[in-house]
């Protein structure tokens, strides 16, 4: 019987919960995919040319970067292009492909991926960090010269044949949401934060995900058993029998405590105390709407419109989107649906559409930004979402507003959109919820400022920690700055909501944080009126609001705000969590 191969254990983020094990699937490059075939002994000499070529136009790629690396910053830096070269340049290696060629009677693809792998395993079983290093080399060089023998196009998950677990390096929101949940039952990246916009994706279609591996796509091989253990961030290549038996009897208590959940599907999300929370979604995909009643949340509190531009090569006309919001709204009503308007930019693209490259996208042209400088993109969304409203459970709300002005200008389109609409005859509710994203510190500050012009607010966490601490939502590298519980964070949330209540408005969190049930307290203590999150995690939410009484909430927001550390607020959510929901940490663990 073969060995069983090493187990390797890879530490990630864990960005969406749950447990699967399957064969990797590795999403690379369009370009690095190629097809095995057999050939025939006529055919080898033009292999053996095609390799040859392909090493040419290699060699002059790894020159031409070395140059602008050590010309960019300095010639120590481009050293690491030498050991590439060498990998080319390595008779031996080079010898065992044509060797395979005749031995194999496959492509050249074929037999330099399999000996390209043989290589980097060897070297990477070695107790040595450099050699270790140079399997990441060769593997590296295979894939360029992969590349030039093929050019191929883009890799399509939707080929895949059985259910995968999908590794790359990145995954695009609109990749991700496009995933077939049936063949992908998992995915691992190098790079990614908890709420980059691929992570939130995941969440939404449930399939356990881990980001921020660093180099899972070069240490993983194509058809490799691999763990993905989305809660605690592991990532396991060749899972060992033991590890696999113990992962077992957890996922079946697990799946024990998942089913009592299920049964709070229709209670309201009330503390002991009588404190009532609206629980309600975040959905990006019309076709979600069902799953949010599924899991126990009433409506959407936020409804990410700009999925339904992104993938496409033209925009959605005013009908287009008028079906897929009235729609939304018929499966939810008498629930709420709150439609944000688009919010492109930032880590999400119009692929139709070029726009200049810009240096820090989540800075720059970005959602409510972009629309006021796009009126007529703006208007078709506008008249589109109103239409919609004649159902009156639709609502709208503006994302990443820094200042009143934008939202004066904002509504004063909304005006010219209902005159537009009035005009021509159509439907629409004249006296509809207007509200806007707390997601920028500015708005959070002047908060007073904008609240007598909306009837609510919904506090995007994930971007208001990501311009309050100054850390990059999708930059892994930071990742560990990024914290939800800082006292900065606490200090605006409390803000906002105590002065939308002044105002007589209600101010809801649909950030990641809100699904976060260590967190639920905390908000709910802060006196957050409503709760929007992703419907997967809704049902360890209402657990923990349904055991909560509302004075404990009241007193753990009271320490949090008087707390100096993010850790410290973060034990004390902790505790109290713990103490009320024991069950809910056992599903996190
Ligand atoms: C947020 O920023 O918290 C939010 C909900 O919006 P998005 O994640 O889409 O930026
Ligand atoms: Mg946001």
């Amino acid at each position: 019987m073969a060995d069983q191969p090493r187990e390797i254990i890879l530490e990630g983020i864990g960005v969406s919960p749950g447990v699967v094990i399957g064969k990797a699937f590795l999403l690379t490059t369009e370009e690095d995919r190629f097809v095995e075939r057999e050939i025939t002994g006529d055919e080898i000499p033009r292999e053996v040319a095609r390799f040859e070529e392909a090493l040419i136009e290699t060699r002059r790629q790894i020159h031409e970067i070395q140059q602008k690396v050590s010309a960019a910053i300095g010639q120590d830096n481009a050293g690491i292009f030498d050991a590439h070269l060498l990998v080319v340049d390595d008779r031996a290696f080079v010898e065992e492909v044509i060797r395979g060629l005749s031995a194999h009677h496959r492509n050249v693809e074929a037999v330099l991926y399999e000996v390209a792998e043989r290589y980097a395993e060897a070297l990477g079983r070695i107790e040595d960090d450099y050699l270790r290093e140079r399997a990441a080399d060769v593997r590296d060089v295979t894939r360029r010269i992969l590349r030039n023998l093929s050019g191929k196009s883009r890799s399509d998950i939707m080929e895949m044949e059985e259910p995968c677990i999908v590794v790359a390096n990145d995954l695009a929101p609109s990749e991700t949401a496009t995933m077939d949940k049936d063949k992908v039952i998992g995915f691992a990246t190098d790079l990614g934060s908890p709420t980059s916009h691929t992570a939130i994706m995941a969440r939404a279609i449930g399939i356990p995900a881990i980001v921020g591996l660093h180099d899972v796509s070069v240490r993983v091989s194509v058809g490799d058993e691999v763990l993905v253990d989305g809660g605690k961030g592991l990532f396991i290549i060749h899972p060992s029998r033991e590890r696999l038996d113990r992962y077992g009897k957890l996922l079946e208590n697990r799946k024990h405590i998942e089913t009592e959940l299920t049964r709070l599907k229709d209670e309201p999300a009330e503390t002991l105390d009588g404190y009532q929370v609206l629980l309600s979604a975040n959905i990006e995909r019309p076709e979600d709407a069902a799953s949010v009643r599924a899991h126990g949340a009433r409506g959407v509190g936020l409804f990410r419109s700009e999925y339904l531009f992104l993938s496409r090569e033209s925009l959605p006309s005013e009908e287009e989107q008028y079906e897929v919001y009235a729609d939304l709204a018929r499966r939810l009503f008498p629930d709420p649906a709150i439609i944000r308007t688009i919010d492109l930019g930032g880590d999400k693209f119009l692929s139709h559409m070029r726009t200049a490259p810009e240096l820090n996208p989540f800075m720059g042209w970005r959602a409510i930004r972009f629309c006021l400088a796009q009126p007529d993109i703006f208007k078709t969304q506008l008249r589109a979402i109103l239409r919609a409203s004649a159902s009156e459970n639709v609502k709208i709300m503006y994302p990443m507003v820094s200042s009143v002005d934008e939202v004066l200008q904002a509504n004063a389109l909304l005006e010219e959109a209902k005159a537009e609409l009035r005009e021509a005859g159509k439907k629409f509710n004249d006296d509809l919820d207007v509200g806007v994203m707390i997601e920028v510190p500015s708005a959070a500050l002047v908060a007073d400022l904008i609240a007598p012009h909306v009837r609510f607010f919904s506090i995007g966490t994930n971007d208001l920690v990501q311009y309050t601490l100054a850390v990059d939502r999708v930059n892994e590298r930071i990742a560990y700055l990024y914290k939800p519980t800082h006292p900065a964070i606490l200090k605006l949330l409390k803000n906002t909501i105590d002065i939308s209540h002044q105002h007589s408005i209600w101010s809801g969190i649909c950030g990641e944080m809100a699904g976060n049930p260590l967190l639920v307290p905390l908000l709910v203590g802060l006196g957050a009126d409503e709760l929007s999150v992703s419907p997967s995690l809704a049902p360890m939410v209402k657990d923990v609001i349904r055991k909560l009484r509302y004075t404990q909430a009241e007193e753990l927001a009271a320490k949090a705000l008087a707390s100096v550390s993010p850790k410290e607020v973060l034990d004390l959510c902790r505790e109290l969590t713990q103490e009320v929901a024991p069950e809910i940490i056992q599903l996190m663990e």
